[in-house]
């Protein structure tokens, strides 16, 4: 629709208010809409006219919201979800069911791979992980005939493996199945994955979207470039009649809009994990500044890197924008603008320096978060990945001792001093 720079998209994507009408984008907080006969009502159940009937399927503020979104990643619909799991787990159950498969790289968020690993196997959908940096022939070993899709991180919460996403694209459509990226860390301001061949994109808004630790939320975005139909025995949910939606093929009645039709239609209506209209809104104030938080993320982020690679009390740093990096070639290729104010880092010494360390913190706070405006820091050995087994976690490229240091806004010299006066109290 709009061929306006990103930034101009982030400001004001999608909504034109006309006369009168708010400037802001509206928070619509109504369970449901008015209509002035049971017929007008019916068509709606029918999908045969758009409007809205039920904040659980469609909502204004969301839909501007989710609008903007998709146009910033260059896809052609989106929806919002509750959280960036929920996100995660519509977009794969989407087009996976009891019997199917599916593949995903190793270096993802802890929460995703339980969702994975643990709670989808219980539905029957089994996942192979494959490590993102090994060759094509094998990563190709792990596709079987019912596989369905693969999933990966554009860069991976917390191991900051940056995803080859030509090579992973190109594996998947060789396969006959779409690619989702999880497009977190990277936003759309630094990576756009339907660019390089992704399908589907995924979001936990939770994280640089809302960018001030105010709502939990997630986004699912289709570029609509997947031929459904041309793979029809593999993706029977949209190419063949849904029965509780009076027999409606989505890829034929919606064509390239089938994937997000249907995960509305379907998967939101059943199962309801909604984003409010309230966070919507919150989320989108969060949208408005992305282009300019996201730069200054990755600016403070390298100074803090190329600090910390200087230091000899740290053992190891992990930032693709650090030219020693083993993924900055890759960095550079899909993200010329900077990767994500995230990075990673162990000191010497060890698990226990490492979290003595933290404690030390006074401007970095420890908190279940990342991405940010604040700096804050975290243990995922201890926190979000304390379920993994050592062996999981090396295989995530979560070590042991790793600290996960996200990088706010704030003056760049203070997070530095920070870091220095807890170094030096251990
Ligand atoms: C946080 C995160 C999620 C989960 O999102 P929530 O909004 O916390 O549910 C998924 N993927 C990545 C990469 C994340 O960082």
């Amino acid at each position: 629709m709009s061929q306006r720079r990103i930034e101009t998209q982030c400001v004001q994507g999608v909504y034109n208010p006309k006369k009168g009408e708010s400037r802001v984008i509206p928070i619509v907080q109504s369970t449901t809409f008015k209509y002035e006969t049971s017929d007008q009502m019916g068509k709606l159940f029918d999908l045969e006219e758009n409007g809205y009937f039920y904040t659980r399927l469609a909502n204004p503020t969301n839909d501007l919201v989710a609008g903007k979104i998709a146009e910033l990643e260059g896809g052609i619909a989106a929806m919002l979800t509750s959280s960036g799991q929920s996100a995660n787990f519509y977009a794969v159950f989407n087009i996976c069911e009891a019997g199917d498969h599916f593949v995903c790289s190793s270096a993802l968020y802890g929460g995703t791979f339980n969702l994975f690993e643990v709670t989808m196997k219980k539905l029957g959908i089994e996942c192979t992980v494959v490590d993102p940096d090994a060759s094509v022939e094998e990563i190709e070993k792990a596709f079987r005939p019912n596989t369905k899709c693969v999933f990966a991180e554009t860069i991976s919460n917390p191991s900051l493996v940056v995803l080859d996403i030509e090579k992973f694209a190109n594996l998947a459509h060789k396969h006959g199945v779409p690619l989702i990226v999880d497009n977190t860390f990277a936003t759309p301001i630094n990576c756009q994955p339907i660019k390089w061949g992704a399908d589907i994109v995924t979001h936990s808004t939770t994280k640089y979207m809302d960018g001030h630790a105010a709502t939990v939320g997630g986004c699912i975005v289709d570029s609509g470039n997947f031929d459904w139909l041309a793979h029809k025995e593999k993706f029977p949910g949209l190419t063949e009649p849904d029965e509780s939606y009076h027999g409606i093929v989505y890829a034929e009645k919606f064509g390239k809009m089938a994937y997000i039709q249907k995960a509305v239609a379907q998967l939101m209506r059943d199962l309801g994990s909604i984003q409010s209209p309230q966070n919507a809104f919150i989320l989108n104030l969060g949208l408005e500044t992305l282009h300019l938080r996201v730069p200054r993320h990755c600016e403070n982020a390298q100074k803090v890197a190329e600090y910390l690679a200087a230091n000899d009390k740290i053992a190891w740093v992990k930032y693709a924008g650090l030219p020693q990096d083993a993924h900055y070639e890759t960095a550079k290729k899909y993200c010329p603008n900077g990767t994500c104010g995230v990075l990673c880092f162990g000191l010497k010494g060890g698990r226990e320096k490492s979290i003595t360390f933290m404690d030390n913190l006074k401007l970095a706070a420890i908190v279940t978060h990342v991405a940010d405006a604040r700096t804050c820091v975290l243990h995922p050995a201890s926190h979000t990945h304390r379920q993994m087994t050592d062996e999981q976690l090396m295989e995530a490229g979560v070590q042991p001792d790793l600290i996960r240091f996200s990088v706010g806004i704030e003056n760049v010299q203070d997070i530095i001093e920070d870091i220095e006066q807890a170094l030096n109290a251990i």
